[in-house]
C-alpha cells in the first residue's frame, strides 16, 4: 500500500492513526459484534461514543460552561441560513465583514432570509489578499459575522475583533483546533468537519446558551432551529454517527500529540517552512499579504506572468506533484496558480517533500 501527501482543501487528509483505528473496528466494534455504522443512535453502545466526542470538544477547545457544542448536519453552508434565522430577531440587522468567497455567500444568505446586512467592510479591492482592521464594532446588530479562516484565499485573522455586546459568529470550518481560540470572546463558532475534524457529514456549532432562542424568524424550519437539537443533545433526528464517531478519534489523536498548543505550534513550523521558502524563492510567490496568512491553506503562484504561459505551467506543477505522491494542488480558479492546505493531519515531512517537489520543479522549469 502506499499512501500520498493529501494538500486537498476539503475533505481533506485525516490522521493515518485515526483511519488504522477504524479500520480496527470496522466490523466488530469493541466486542459489540457490529460496525458503528450500523449501530442504532439511541442504543447503549453508540451513546458513549457521542457523549465523548463531545466532552472532547469541550476540553480541547475549553469549552466554557454556558455554552452548548451541537453535532448538526447541512455544513458550513447550512449555518450561513440557522445564523440568521436564529440571531437576527430582535433589530432585523447584521454586520458582515466581507473576507472572501465564504463570508459573501454567508452575507448573500442572510439578506435573502430578509436581514438587513450592513458589509462593514471588504477586502474585494485586493481580490481577498488580506484581512481588513476592524478592531471595534459598534451598533445595533443582533450579531456580528467573521469567517476567521477563508480557505480559498488562505487569509487568517490576526485578531478578534471587539463587539462589545453584540454577538460575535464566526466560520471556523478550515482552522478550528489548528490553534488556540477563546470560545468566551464568541456567541456562536461553528465548523463543517472536513477540512480539520473528520470525514464531511458533520457540523460542530459551538453556541453561548442565551442565544439559543425558541422564537427564531418567521417560517424557520425546526430543524433549522438551535433550540431544537440543544433540547435534544443533538438527537432530535438521527446525527451522522459515523462522522461522530472519527470526530472523537481526530480529538484524542490531537490530545496524545499534546493538545491543541502543541498542534499550533506544529502548524506554525509546517506554514513557516513553506511560507518561507515562498517568499525567497524566485520561481513562486505567495498570494496572501503578510500579517493575513493563513497556517492551514497557502494559496501561490509561480512567476510566469504571461496568463497562457502560467496556465500551462501550473498544469504541468499540478500534473508532476501528482505523479510524485503530492496530490490535489490545483488552486481554487478565483486565485488561480496553486493551493496546498496544511491542516492537522497533514506531517511535516509533507511539507517538506512539496517544497523538495517546488524546488527540483522550478530548477527545471522556471528559470
Ligand atoms: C468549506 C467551507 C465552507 C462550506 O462548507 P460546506 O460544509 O461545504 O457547506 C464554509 N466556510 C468555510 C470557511 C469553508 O472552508
Amino acid at each position: 500500500m502506499s499512501r500520498v501527501y493529501n494538500f486537498s482543501a476539503g475533505p481533506s487528509c485525516l490522521p493515518e492513526e485515526v483511519l488504522q483505528e477504524c479500520a480496527a473496528e470496522m466490523l466488530d466494534y469493541q466486542g459489540s459484534g457490529q460496525s458503528v455504522m450500523e449501530m442504532s443512535h439511541r442504543s447503549k453502545v453508540y451513546k458513549p461514543i457521542i457523549e465523548h466526542a463531545e466532552a472532547q470538544v469541550r476540553k480541547l477547545m475549553k469549552v466554557p460552561d454556558n455554552y452548548k457544542v451541537l453535532f448538526l448536519q447541512g455544513g458550513g453552508s447550512t449555518q450561513f441560513a440557522m445564523v440568521a434565522q436564529n440571531l437576527a430577531i430582535k433589530t432585523g440587522k447584521a454586520a458582515y465583514i466581507q473576507t472572501g468567497v465564504w463570508a459573501k455567500k454567508a452575507a448573500a444568505e442572510a439578506k435573502h432570509l430578509g436581514v438587513a446586512v450592513d458589509i462593514i467592510a471588504s477586502s474585494e479591492d485586493k481580490n481577498y489578499s488580506y484581512i481588513p482592521k476592524v478592531e471595534k464594532i459598534s451598533g445595533d446588530y443582533d450579531y456580528a459575522y467573521i469567517c476567521f479562516n477563508n480557505t480559498i484565499m488562505g487569509t487568517h485573522y490576526e485578531y478578534i475583533p471587539d463587539t462589545g455586546n453584540i454577538p460575535l459568529v464566526a466560520d471556523i470550518s478550515s482552522c478550528v483546533l489548528s490553534e488556540e481560540l477563546d470560545v468566551s470572546k464568541f456567541g456562536l463558532l461553528f465548523a463543517g468537519a472536513q477540512k480539520n475534524l473528520a470525514p464531511a457529514g458533520v457540523t460542530l456549532v459551538i453556541i453561548r446558551e442565551d442565544l439559543i432562542t425558541d422564537s427564531p424568524r418567521a417560517g424557520t424550519p425546526t430543524m433549522s432551529i438551535y433550540k431544537t437539537h440543544a433540547d435534544n443533545g443533538s438527537m432530535y433526528n438521527t446525527p451522522p454517527c459515523y462522522t461522530i464517531y472519527v470526530l472523537g478519534k481526530v480529538l484524542d489523536w490531537i490530545e496524545r500529540k499534546g493538545g491543541v498548543e502543541a498542534i499550533h505550534a506544529l502548524n506554525v513550523a509546517k506554514a513557516d517552512l513553506l511560507y518561507n521558502y515562498l517568499d525567497s524563492s524566485p520561481a513562486y510567490r505567495a498570494t496572501a499579504e503578510k500579517g493575513s496568512r493563513s497556517l492551514m491553506n497557502v494559496p501561490f503562484l509561480t512567476k510566469e506572468d504571461d496568463p497562457d504561459k502560467a496556465k500551462a505551467i501550473n498544469d504541468k506543477f499540478v500534473k508532476e506533484a501528482a505523479a510524485a505522491g503530492l496530490v490535489n494542488l490545483a488552486g481554487h480558479r478565483l486565485v488561480g496558480g496553486m493551493r496546498a492546505s496544511i491542516y492537522n493531519a497533514m506531517p511535516i515531512e509533507g511539507v517538506k517533500a512539496l517544497i523538495a517537489f517546488m524546488e527540483k520543479f522550478a530548477k527545471e522549469n522556471l528559470q
